[in-house]
């Protein structure tokens, strides 16, 4: 007696993309006008379900179908957009929870086993003021109101301002966290948004958990000479140093099994083409999915720089820029996100996600939590050419809604 309809899910996905779209891509960004006359089409499309739906004290939308127990499952996604964004990147999981949605309410008769909530998260992206995960971390409590005070866009606008305009009053934002009070399970579905699913040939995977990141300067410190004057075996070459660490965070990476590292910018000075480089200063970003290894990355990068500042006669310093734990999800979800791909589609993959999430924020906040990934094409997001085919689409809205009905007999038991 399912009505699920995956087919409607990818009507509604086009439907939004004409309405808040344009030729070069979503253009949801939070907070904006487009953001909000997306979020009216998405109640447009609950109106006939008996939900009871509000925003919450950051600006979070939850549609709350009430349950026998109150106990909640909750499926989490956000309609905001980076500029010129792709038209799948958090939508597809909160229209796949609509219609998931749909067919609890019809089995159940409006009355589910446990109560069922949809989140719409404000600001995921934090597009607009560069800090992302804005309504979940406020509502896992991590918000950091100090940081967050300051913030500025663009035009100079601070983000209590913007906010003032679209009714939040930052100084209570936190309030929130009382949403998360009876919440057993949360569930996301996304694109995977890099290539991993695609090289594999699967369509969907259960994610492990989100990747810890460690985020540093490195800079060498050599002595600025001529380079017509100065014989290369008198040299204190600061770029010399800088460009082994370069060659080293591949072998650094490779091995720590799954981890990655980044260097993602390089900065010389006096940057002239006829002095040898006084100052080299590198961004090095490390992201693993278990802590001891992530240790691990971050103290051979710090031994290689000293071995190789040592052995070019020039010194090192590292300031930490940023750092986040590990973030792993919960066993027994994962074990059934898996088991719901496999019915659905016959093999799965499981794999852990570098981009942060709003799942990590609900799992931070300890409620049990799990993702699933459906094969992004080209493995590219934040962009207009970010795609999925149809049929995987087809297919994430099956597997996923099997896990929403899993998930709510695990929370009975
Ligand atoms: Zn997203």
């Amino acid at each position: 007696m399912s009505t699920l309809n995956p087919q409607r899910t990818i009507a509604e996905l086009k439907e939004l993309r004409a309405l808040t779209g344009d030729p070069e891509g979503a253009q949801r960004v939070a907070f904006t006008r487009t953001w909000l006359i997306g979020r009216e089409f998405l109640r447009s499309k609950v109106a006939d379900l008996p939900l009871e739906i509000h925003n919450d004290a950051a600006g979070n939308t939850w549609f709350t179908l009430r349950g026998e127990s109150e106990k909640a499952l909750l499926i989490g996604g956000h309609f905001d957009s980076v500029p010129n964004g792709g038209w799948l990147d958090g939508c597809l999981n909160v229209l796949a929870g609509v219609e998931i949605l749909r067919r609890i309410n019809a089995q159940y008769s409006g009355k589910p086993p446990v109560t069922v909530r949809l989140v719409d998260w404000a600001d995921e992206e934090g597009a607009r003021f560069g800090k992302s995960l804005f309504g979940s971390s406020a509502c896992s409590g991590n918000l950091d109101m100090a940081e967050a005070r300051g913030l500025v866009d663009r035009n100079g606008i601070k983000l209590p301002d913007a906010l003032r305009e679209v009714g939040i009053d930052f100084e209570r934002v936190k309030d929130n966290g009382k949403e998360l009070a009876n919440a057993a399970a949360y569930l996301e579905l996304h694109i995977e948004q890099g290539p991993v699913l695609l090289d594999l040939g699967l369509p969907l995977g259960a994610v492990l958990g989100t990747f810890g990141v460690e985020r540093h300067a490195i800079t060498f410190h050599g002595q600025a000479a001529h380079s017509g004057s100065t014989p290369m075996n008198r040299r204190k070459d600061a770029f010399l140093a800088a460009a082994r660490m370069s060659q080293e965070i591949y072998k650094i990476a490779a091995r720590s099994g799954n981890g990655v590292c980044t260097i993602g910018s390089c900065t010389t000075k006096p940057g002239i083409v006829t002095s040898v480089v006084e100052e080299c200063r590198l961004t090095l970003d490390q992201r693993h999915l278990d802590s001891p290894a992530l240790a691990q990355m971050f103290q051979e990068a710090r031994a290689a720089s000293e071995q190789f500042a040592a052995e070019g006669n020039v010194k090192v310093s590292w300031e930490r820029l940023w750092q986040i734990a590990p973030r792993p999800f919960h066993d027994e979800l994962i074990a059934l996100c898996d088991e719901s791909i496999r019915e659905t589609c016959g093999q799965s993959h499981k794999l852990p996600s570098g981009p942060l999430h709003d799942a990590a924020e609900v799992a931070r906040a300890g409620v049990p939590t799990v993702m699933m990934f459906v094969q992004s094409l080209h493995g590219i997001s934040h962009n207009k050419i970010e795609d999925t085919k149809e049929e995987h689409l087809e297919l994430c809205v099956t597997a996923f809604d099997k896990l929403a009905e899993k998930a709510m007999r695990w929370i009975q038991k």
